[in-house]
């Protein structure tokens, strides 16, 4: 998973370029916080600045005004067993017969090895085993013989299965795309002269430009100085019947998304908030305080103490400076990871009976230590809500979760779940709340990892997942 931003400036002036690109990625830094990256095109020559880490350690002032440019295409990297090492850091350029091209990527491509292997036995050459890298020699490839780069862009999207976006530059145009299942979000803004894309609205908002709309699923939205021009995947479908038949990730809604973004027409706040509404409906309980579990988790707090009526509070604090690289390889240290990652507000919990709402529970390790913590600071009892019904399946599309076997839900009773972690008691919204709880999504979700339902296939061998390190 991870944040995809792009700029053009269709009258060719750099202006504010580098910067606002450096805002659009910034402001997707949630999605990603492995390593970032920003390509300008210069008139035709292209740089990129790419590293580990995030942003604002990534960017200064004197690296942004090296990158002087009329487009930008940006890159906030999540964390994926396929990409390793900084060559896999995006934006990706290449030099093709048709120029240069610098590429972001948000993708789970199913027949990858396929793919590349059909490439390798014509000659190419892989410097990563990153899906940009083979987006990007696919779309060379069939760029020859077509007489555009959108042309050879659908012929790619016919090659490729799974789920992606895409914002990509060339010489003269920033390109953006969305799977045929939408699996991924991706939107376009305008201010000035002066077009974006983005993986997420909140972007837009950061940079005060004008939200135009979200790209239906099988768009390919081209951006120059004639203007923007639309291609359709499957160009005989009606608009209406493309955006009904798409299916974005609802662990959009749940958790990956910012609460302040608004996607394919659902608010990420509203959504968490009806969500815990329904949970405090179909799982209420007898306590003094609900708390949430800081971030993803407070919005459906605040909907749950509304729905029982009993007061909102602040319980544990996050400490967002703790990093992915504390190492956890024994008991001892996973809870030192936790207790360096959450504090808890003592006098907020002690003797009381405290209802903490979080977003899901997949693994369960780190809610087990967090109601160990609350306990030992006095908490009488602690009820545990989850805004998301319980997790059964891998998800094989990059987003969330490791082996089905790493599931407690695969294998555990509810009642075995809550025993385990050590929950007072223990309650899953169901599916049909959460679905309900995206009040005028304009499109359909997948939710495989709950109901095992793949809407976009999945790769031949089931062992193969693409996570990010979750809870
Ligand atoms: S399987 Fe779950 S996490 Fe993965 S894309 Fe589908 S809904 Fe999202």
């Amino acid at each position: 998973m991870s944040g995809l931003f792009g700029v053009i400036d269709t009258k060719g002036s750099s202006e504010g370029i580098a910067k606002t690109a450096y805002y659009g990625v910034f402001s997707l830094q949630h999605r990603g916080q492995e390593s970032a990256g920003i390509a300008v095109n210069n008139n035709g020559t292209f740089m990129v600045h790419k590293a580990p880490g995030q942003v604002a350690d990534i960017f200064d002032d004197i690296t942004l005004s090296a990158l002087n440019g009329q487009c930008a295409v940006c890159h906030a990297r999540g964390g994926s067993d396929r990409e390793t090492g900084t060559d896999a850091i995006q934006p990706i350029l290449i030099k093709s017969s048709a120029g240069n091209i610098a590429m972001s990527s948000d993708s789970v491509i199913l027949n990858a090895d396929e793919l590349r292997d059909n490439l390798k036995s014509m000659g190419a050459i892989f410097q990563t085993n990153i899906d940009s890298e083979l987006i990007l020699s696919l779309f060379s490839r069939n760029r020859i013989g077509t007489d555009s780069c959108e042309e050879a862009l659908l012929k790619t999207m016919k090659d490729m299965k799974g789920v992606y976006a895409l914002v990509l530059m060339t010489e003269n145009k920033l390109i953006g795309v969305r799977d045929p299942h939408g699996m991924r979000p991706l939107a376009l803004a305008k201010k000035g002269d002066m077009y974006m894309f983005s993986s997420e609205n909140c972007a837009f908002d950061a940079l005060d430009a004008e939200f135009i709309r979200d790209l239906e699923p099988g768009e390919i939205v081209s951006i120059s100085k004639d203007g923007v021009k639309s291609f359709y995947f499957e160009a005989d479908k009606t608009n209406e019947q493309r955006v009904k038949d798409g299916n974005v990730c609802i662990f959009e809604y749940v958790y990956v998304a910012r609460p302040d973004s608004v996607i394919d027409n659902t608010s990420i706040f509203d959504s968490r908030y009806r969500a815990g509404q329904a949970l405090a409906k179909e799982h209420p309980c007898d306590c003094d305080l609900v708390i949430g579990a800081p971030d993803s988790g407070n919005a459906a707090a605040l909907g749950f103490a509304d729905g029982l009526g009993v007061p909102y509070g602040m319980g544990l604090l996050k400490n967002r400076y703790v990093g992915r690289t504390f190492i956890k390889s024994t008991q001892e240290q996973r809870e030192l990871a936790v207790r360096m990652k959450f504090a808890v507000l003592k006098t907020a919990v002690a003797g009381k009976r405290i209802a903490i709402v979080d977003d899901s529970l997949v693994r369960g390790t780190t809610t087990k230590h967090i109601i160990r913590f609350l306990k030992d600071n006095g908490a009488k009892e602690v009820h545990v809500r989850l805004a998301s019904p319980e997790v059964k399946f891998p998800c094989c599309y990059g987003v969330n979760a490791s082996k089905g076997t790493d599931l407690p839900a695969t294998r555990m009773s509810v009642e075995e779940i809550r025993d385990m972690i050590g929950a007072d008691s223990l309650g899953y919204i169901s599916l049909d709340s959460l679905r309900a709880s995206l009040d005028g999504i304009h499109c359909g979700t997948c939710s495989a990892c709950f109901d095992g339902n793949y809407v976009a296939g999945q790769e031949e061998s089931s062992d193969s997942v693409h996570n990010v390190e979750y809870n």
